[in-house]
Order: structure tokens, then C-alpha cells, then sequence
């Protein structure tokens, strides 16, 4: 079952590491004035212990 190492493919080995949060936040907050996408998020890491950025899981809208 390869279903486990697809999700660290995609959410860790695939993506830029950022070593502390503020280093993430301040990329993720320089690629959301560029690219618009305001649903940018940082996240920290389970597999790698460090940060990445990504899109946020769509949630239920409570509003
Ligand atoms: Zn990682």
C-alpha cells in the first residue's frame, strides 16, 4: 500500500522546506501578493519537521 508514501510525496518530498515558521509565512505571504491566491497557507511538516506551503483543505463554511 503505496498510499502513504504518496501523501509525503505530495505534501512534504515535493515541496519547498522552510526551517521556521516565520520563513514560511513571509514566502507564503509574498506568493499570495503575487499570485493572487489568497487561500495560501503554511503548514507545519509530520514527515520532515519543518514547513511547507500550501492550499488550505476546503472546509465547511460556516457562514
Ligand atoms: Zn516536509
Amino acid at each position: 500500500m503505496p498510499s502513504r508514501r504518496r501523501i509525503r510525496a505530495k505534501s512534504c518530498e515535493s515541496k519547498r522546506r522552510y526551517a521556521t515558521s516565520s520563513e514560511a509565512e513571509a514566502t507564503a505571504k509574498h506568493r499570495r501578493q503575487e499570485s493572487g491566491h489568497m487561500d495560501l497557507d503554511i503548514y507545519p511538516c509530520r514527515f520532515c519537521s519543518g514547513w511547507h506551503i500550501g492550499h488550505t483543505e476546503p472546509k465547511k463554511k460556516s457562514l
